[in-house]
């Protein structure tokens, strides 16, 4: 067996951040978590350092780091202590993990993941944000820093568990479609009108799945699913042609490899994040995740469907912006962001998430993506459309 792997969890107090720790928890003598990190949520991040004993804790909200030393050093807990944005990706880089576990939510985690590129070490990535805003660039990252990505988000793992080799040359490979599935959310079936006065609670029971806000927003609006077409894309170099969305309610199938001889070959398992985070930190070795065996003859009959592109717009949008290439996909996302702040805030329509997104796409023909910095400003002047937008509607 390998030795131990030394894990960096940025987003630690979140829910990929929690079901990473409860696995590292698992097998203490292959993994530990050497550094946590979480944006503004002092006491869950002290509670997790009581428990883990990491060599180094980081609060990304700088005016929060002196409550952070006094509750650590009040619950005993002895170790480094740093604050700010670029505090999170400076721990990426340095010598206190060779992993990382990219679980921010949003752009915000753009830095960080990009840093654990270039480094060179194992970067399991859930923050699909990231790959969608700057996919280019993270490659770029990647190829330089010689190291390896491990798809955490459960449909491109499955994918990567399907593929030969991980993420081969899919023509060489015969390798025709990716099917990626879709729970459809919580909202599958209903109509447009039906959909008009959806609150933030109700679009965040997600039926299958236990996630963060934003996530289980972008699920029932179906922009989640659009995100993962681009980060499939991305992963895999898959042109938007060879990926197809299939709705499948029971998140048993997470996703399927369709190849030239007619094979489709699927992973499945029962919705639980531990499977993907797992697999990708003991790849290529397996282990214990938690995890209850999938019976499928109490699940007796899977269910699958297209997607409903008329009512979830946003799905189709996200195609849109990757067929039209260059930044596209940031400003999606950037847009998306803000919209679906402003609805988990009360000041925005379900429905309308995706007219701003598509009025911001509109307002912002797709530029070539150069570098992060321009990337940045692409991603703040999209955010400014998208207020501004926000605001004239009400
Ligand atoms: P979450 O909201 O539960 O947790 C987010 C974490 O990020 C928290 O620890 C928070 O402190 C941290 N964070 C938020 N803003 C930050 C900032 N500005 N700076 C530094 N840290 C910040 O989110 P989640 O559901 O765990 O999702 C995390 C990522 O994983 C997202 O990109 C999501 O799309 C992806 N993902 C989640 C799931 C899931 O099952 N939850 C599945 C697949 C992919
Ligand atoms: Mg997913």
């Amino acid at each position: 067996m390998s030795s131990i792997r030394h894990i960096a969890v940025l987003g630690a107090t979140g829910s990929i951040g929690g079901n990473t720790l409860d696995v590292i928890a698992r097998h203490p003598e292959r993994f530990r978590a050497s550094v946590l990190t979480a944006h503004r949520q002092v006491d869950p991040l002290v509670a997790l350092c009581a428990q883990h004993r990491p060599a180094l804790a980081v609060i990304g909200d700088s005016a929060l780091e002196g409550e952070l030393a006094r509750k650590l050093a009040a619950a005993g807990v002895h170790c480094d202590i740093a604050a700010g944005h670029d505090a999170i990706t400076a721990a990426v880089s340095g010598n206190r993990c060779d992993t990382v576990v990219a679980a921010i939510v949003g752009a915000a985690g753009l830095d960080s993941t990009l840093a654990a590129a270039r480094s060179g070490k194992r970067l399991l990535l859930a923050n699909k944000e990231s790959i969608v805003m700057a996919g280019p660039l993270l490659l770029a990252a990647l190829q330089e820093g010689g190291g390896e990505l491990i798809p955490v988000d459960s449909e491109h793992n499955a994918i990567f568990q399907c593929l030969p080799g991980g993420r081969p040359n899919l023509g060489q490979s015969g390798v025709r479609r990716l099917i990626l599935t879709a729970s459809g959310g919580p909202f599958r079936g209903r109509t447009r009108a039906e959909l008009s006065a959806i609150t933030p609670d109700q679009a965040c029971k997600h039926p299958n799945w236990v996630m963060g806000r934003k996530i289980s927003v972008d699920s029932a609006t179906l922009m989640n699913k659009g995100l993962e077409v681009i980060e499939a894309h991305h992963l895999f170099n898959a042109s938007a042609d060879m990926i197809d969305v299939l709705v499948h309610p029971q998140s048993l199938v997470h996703s399927l490899v369709e190849y030239i001889d007619g094979s489709v070959l699927a992973q499945l398992g029962n919705p639980d994040m531990r499977t993907a985070i797992a697999h990708a930190l003991a790849w290529p070795e397996r282990v214990d995740a938690g995890v209850a065996p999938l019976d499928l003859a109490a699940h007796a009959a899977l269910h699958f469907e297209a997607p409903d592109l008329p009512t979830f717009r946003c799905l189709a949008l996200a195609f849109q912006a990757l067929r039209a290439g260059g930044d596209a996909p940031a400003i999606l996302n950037a847009a998306n962001e803000v919209a679906v702040e402003a609805f988990l805030t009360g000041a925005l329509p379900f429905l309308s998430i995706a007219d701003v997104v598509e009025s911001v796409l509109t307002e912002l023909p797709p530029q070539a993506v150069v570098d992060v910095q321009s990337l940045t400003e692409r991603d703040r002047t999209a955010r400014e459309a998208a207020r501004r937008i926000l605001r004239n509607a009400c």
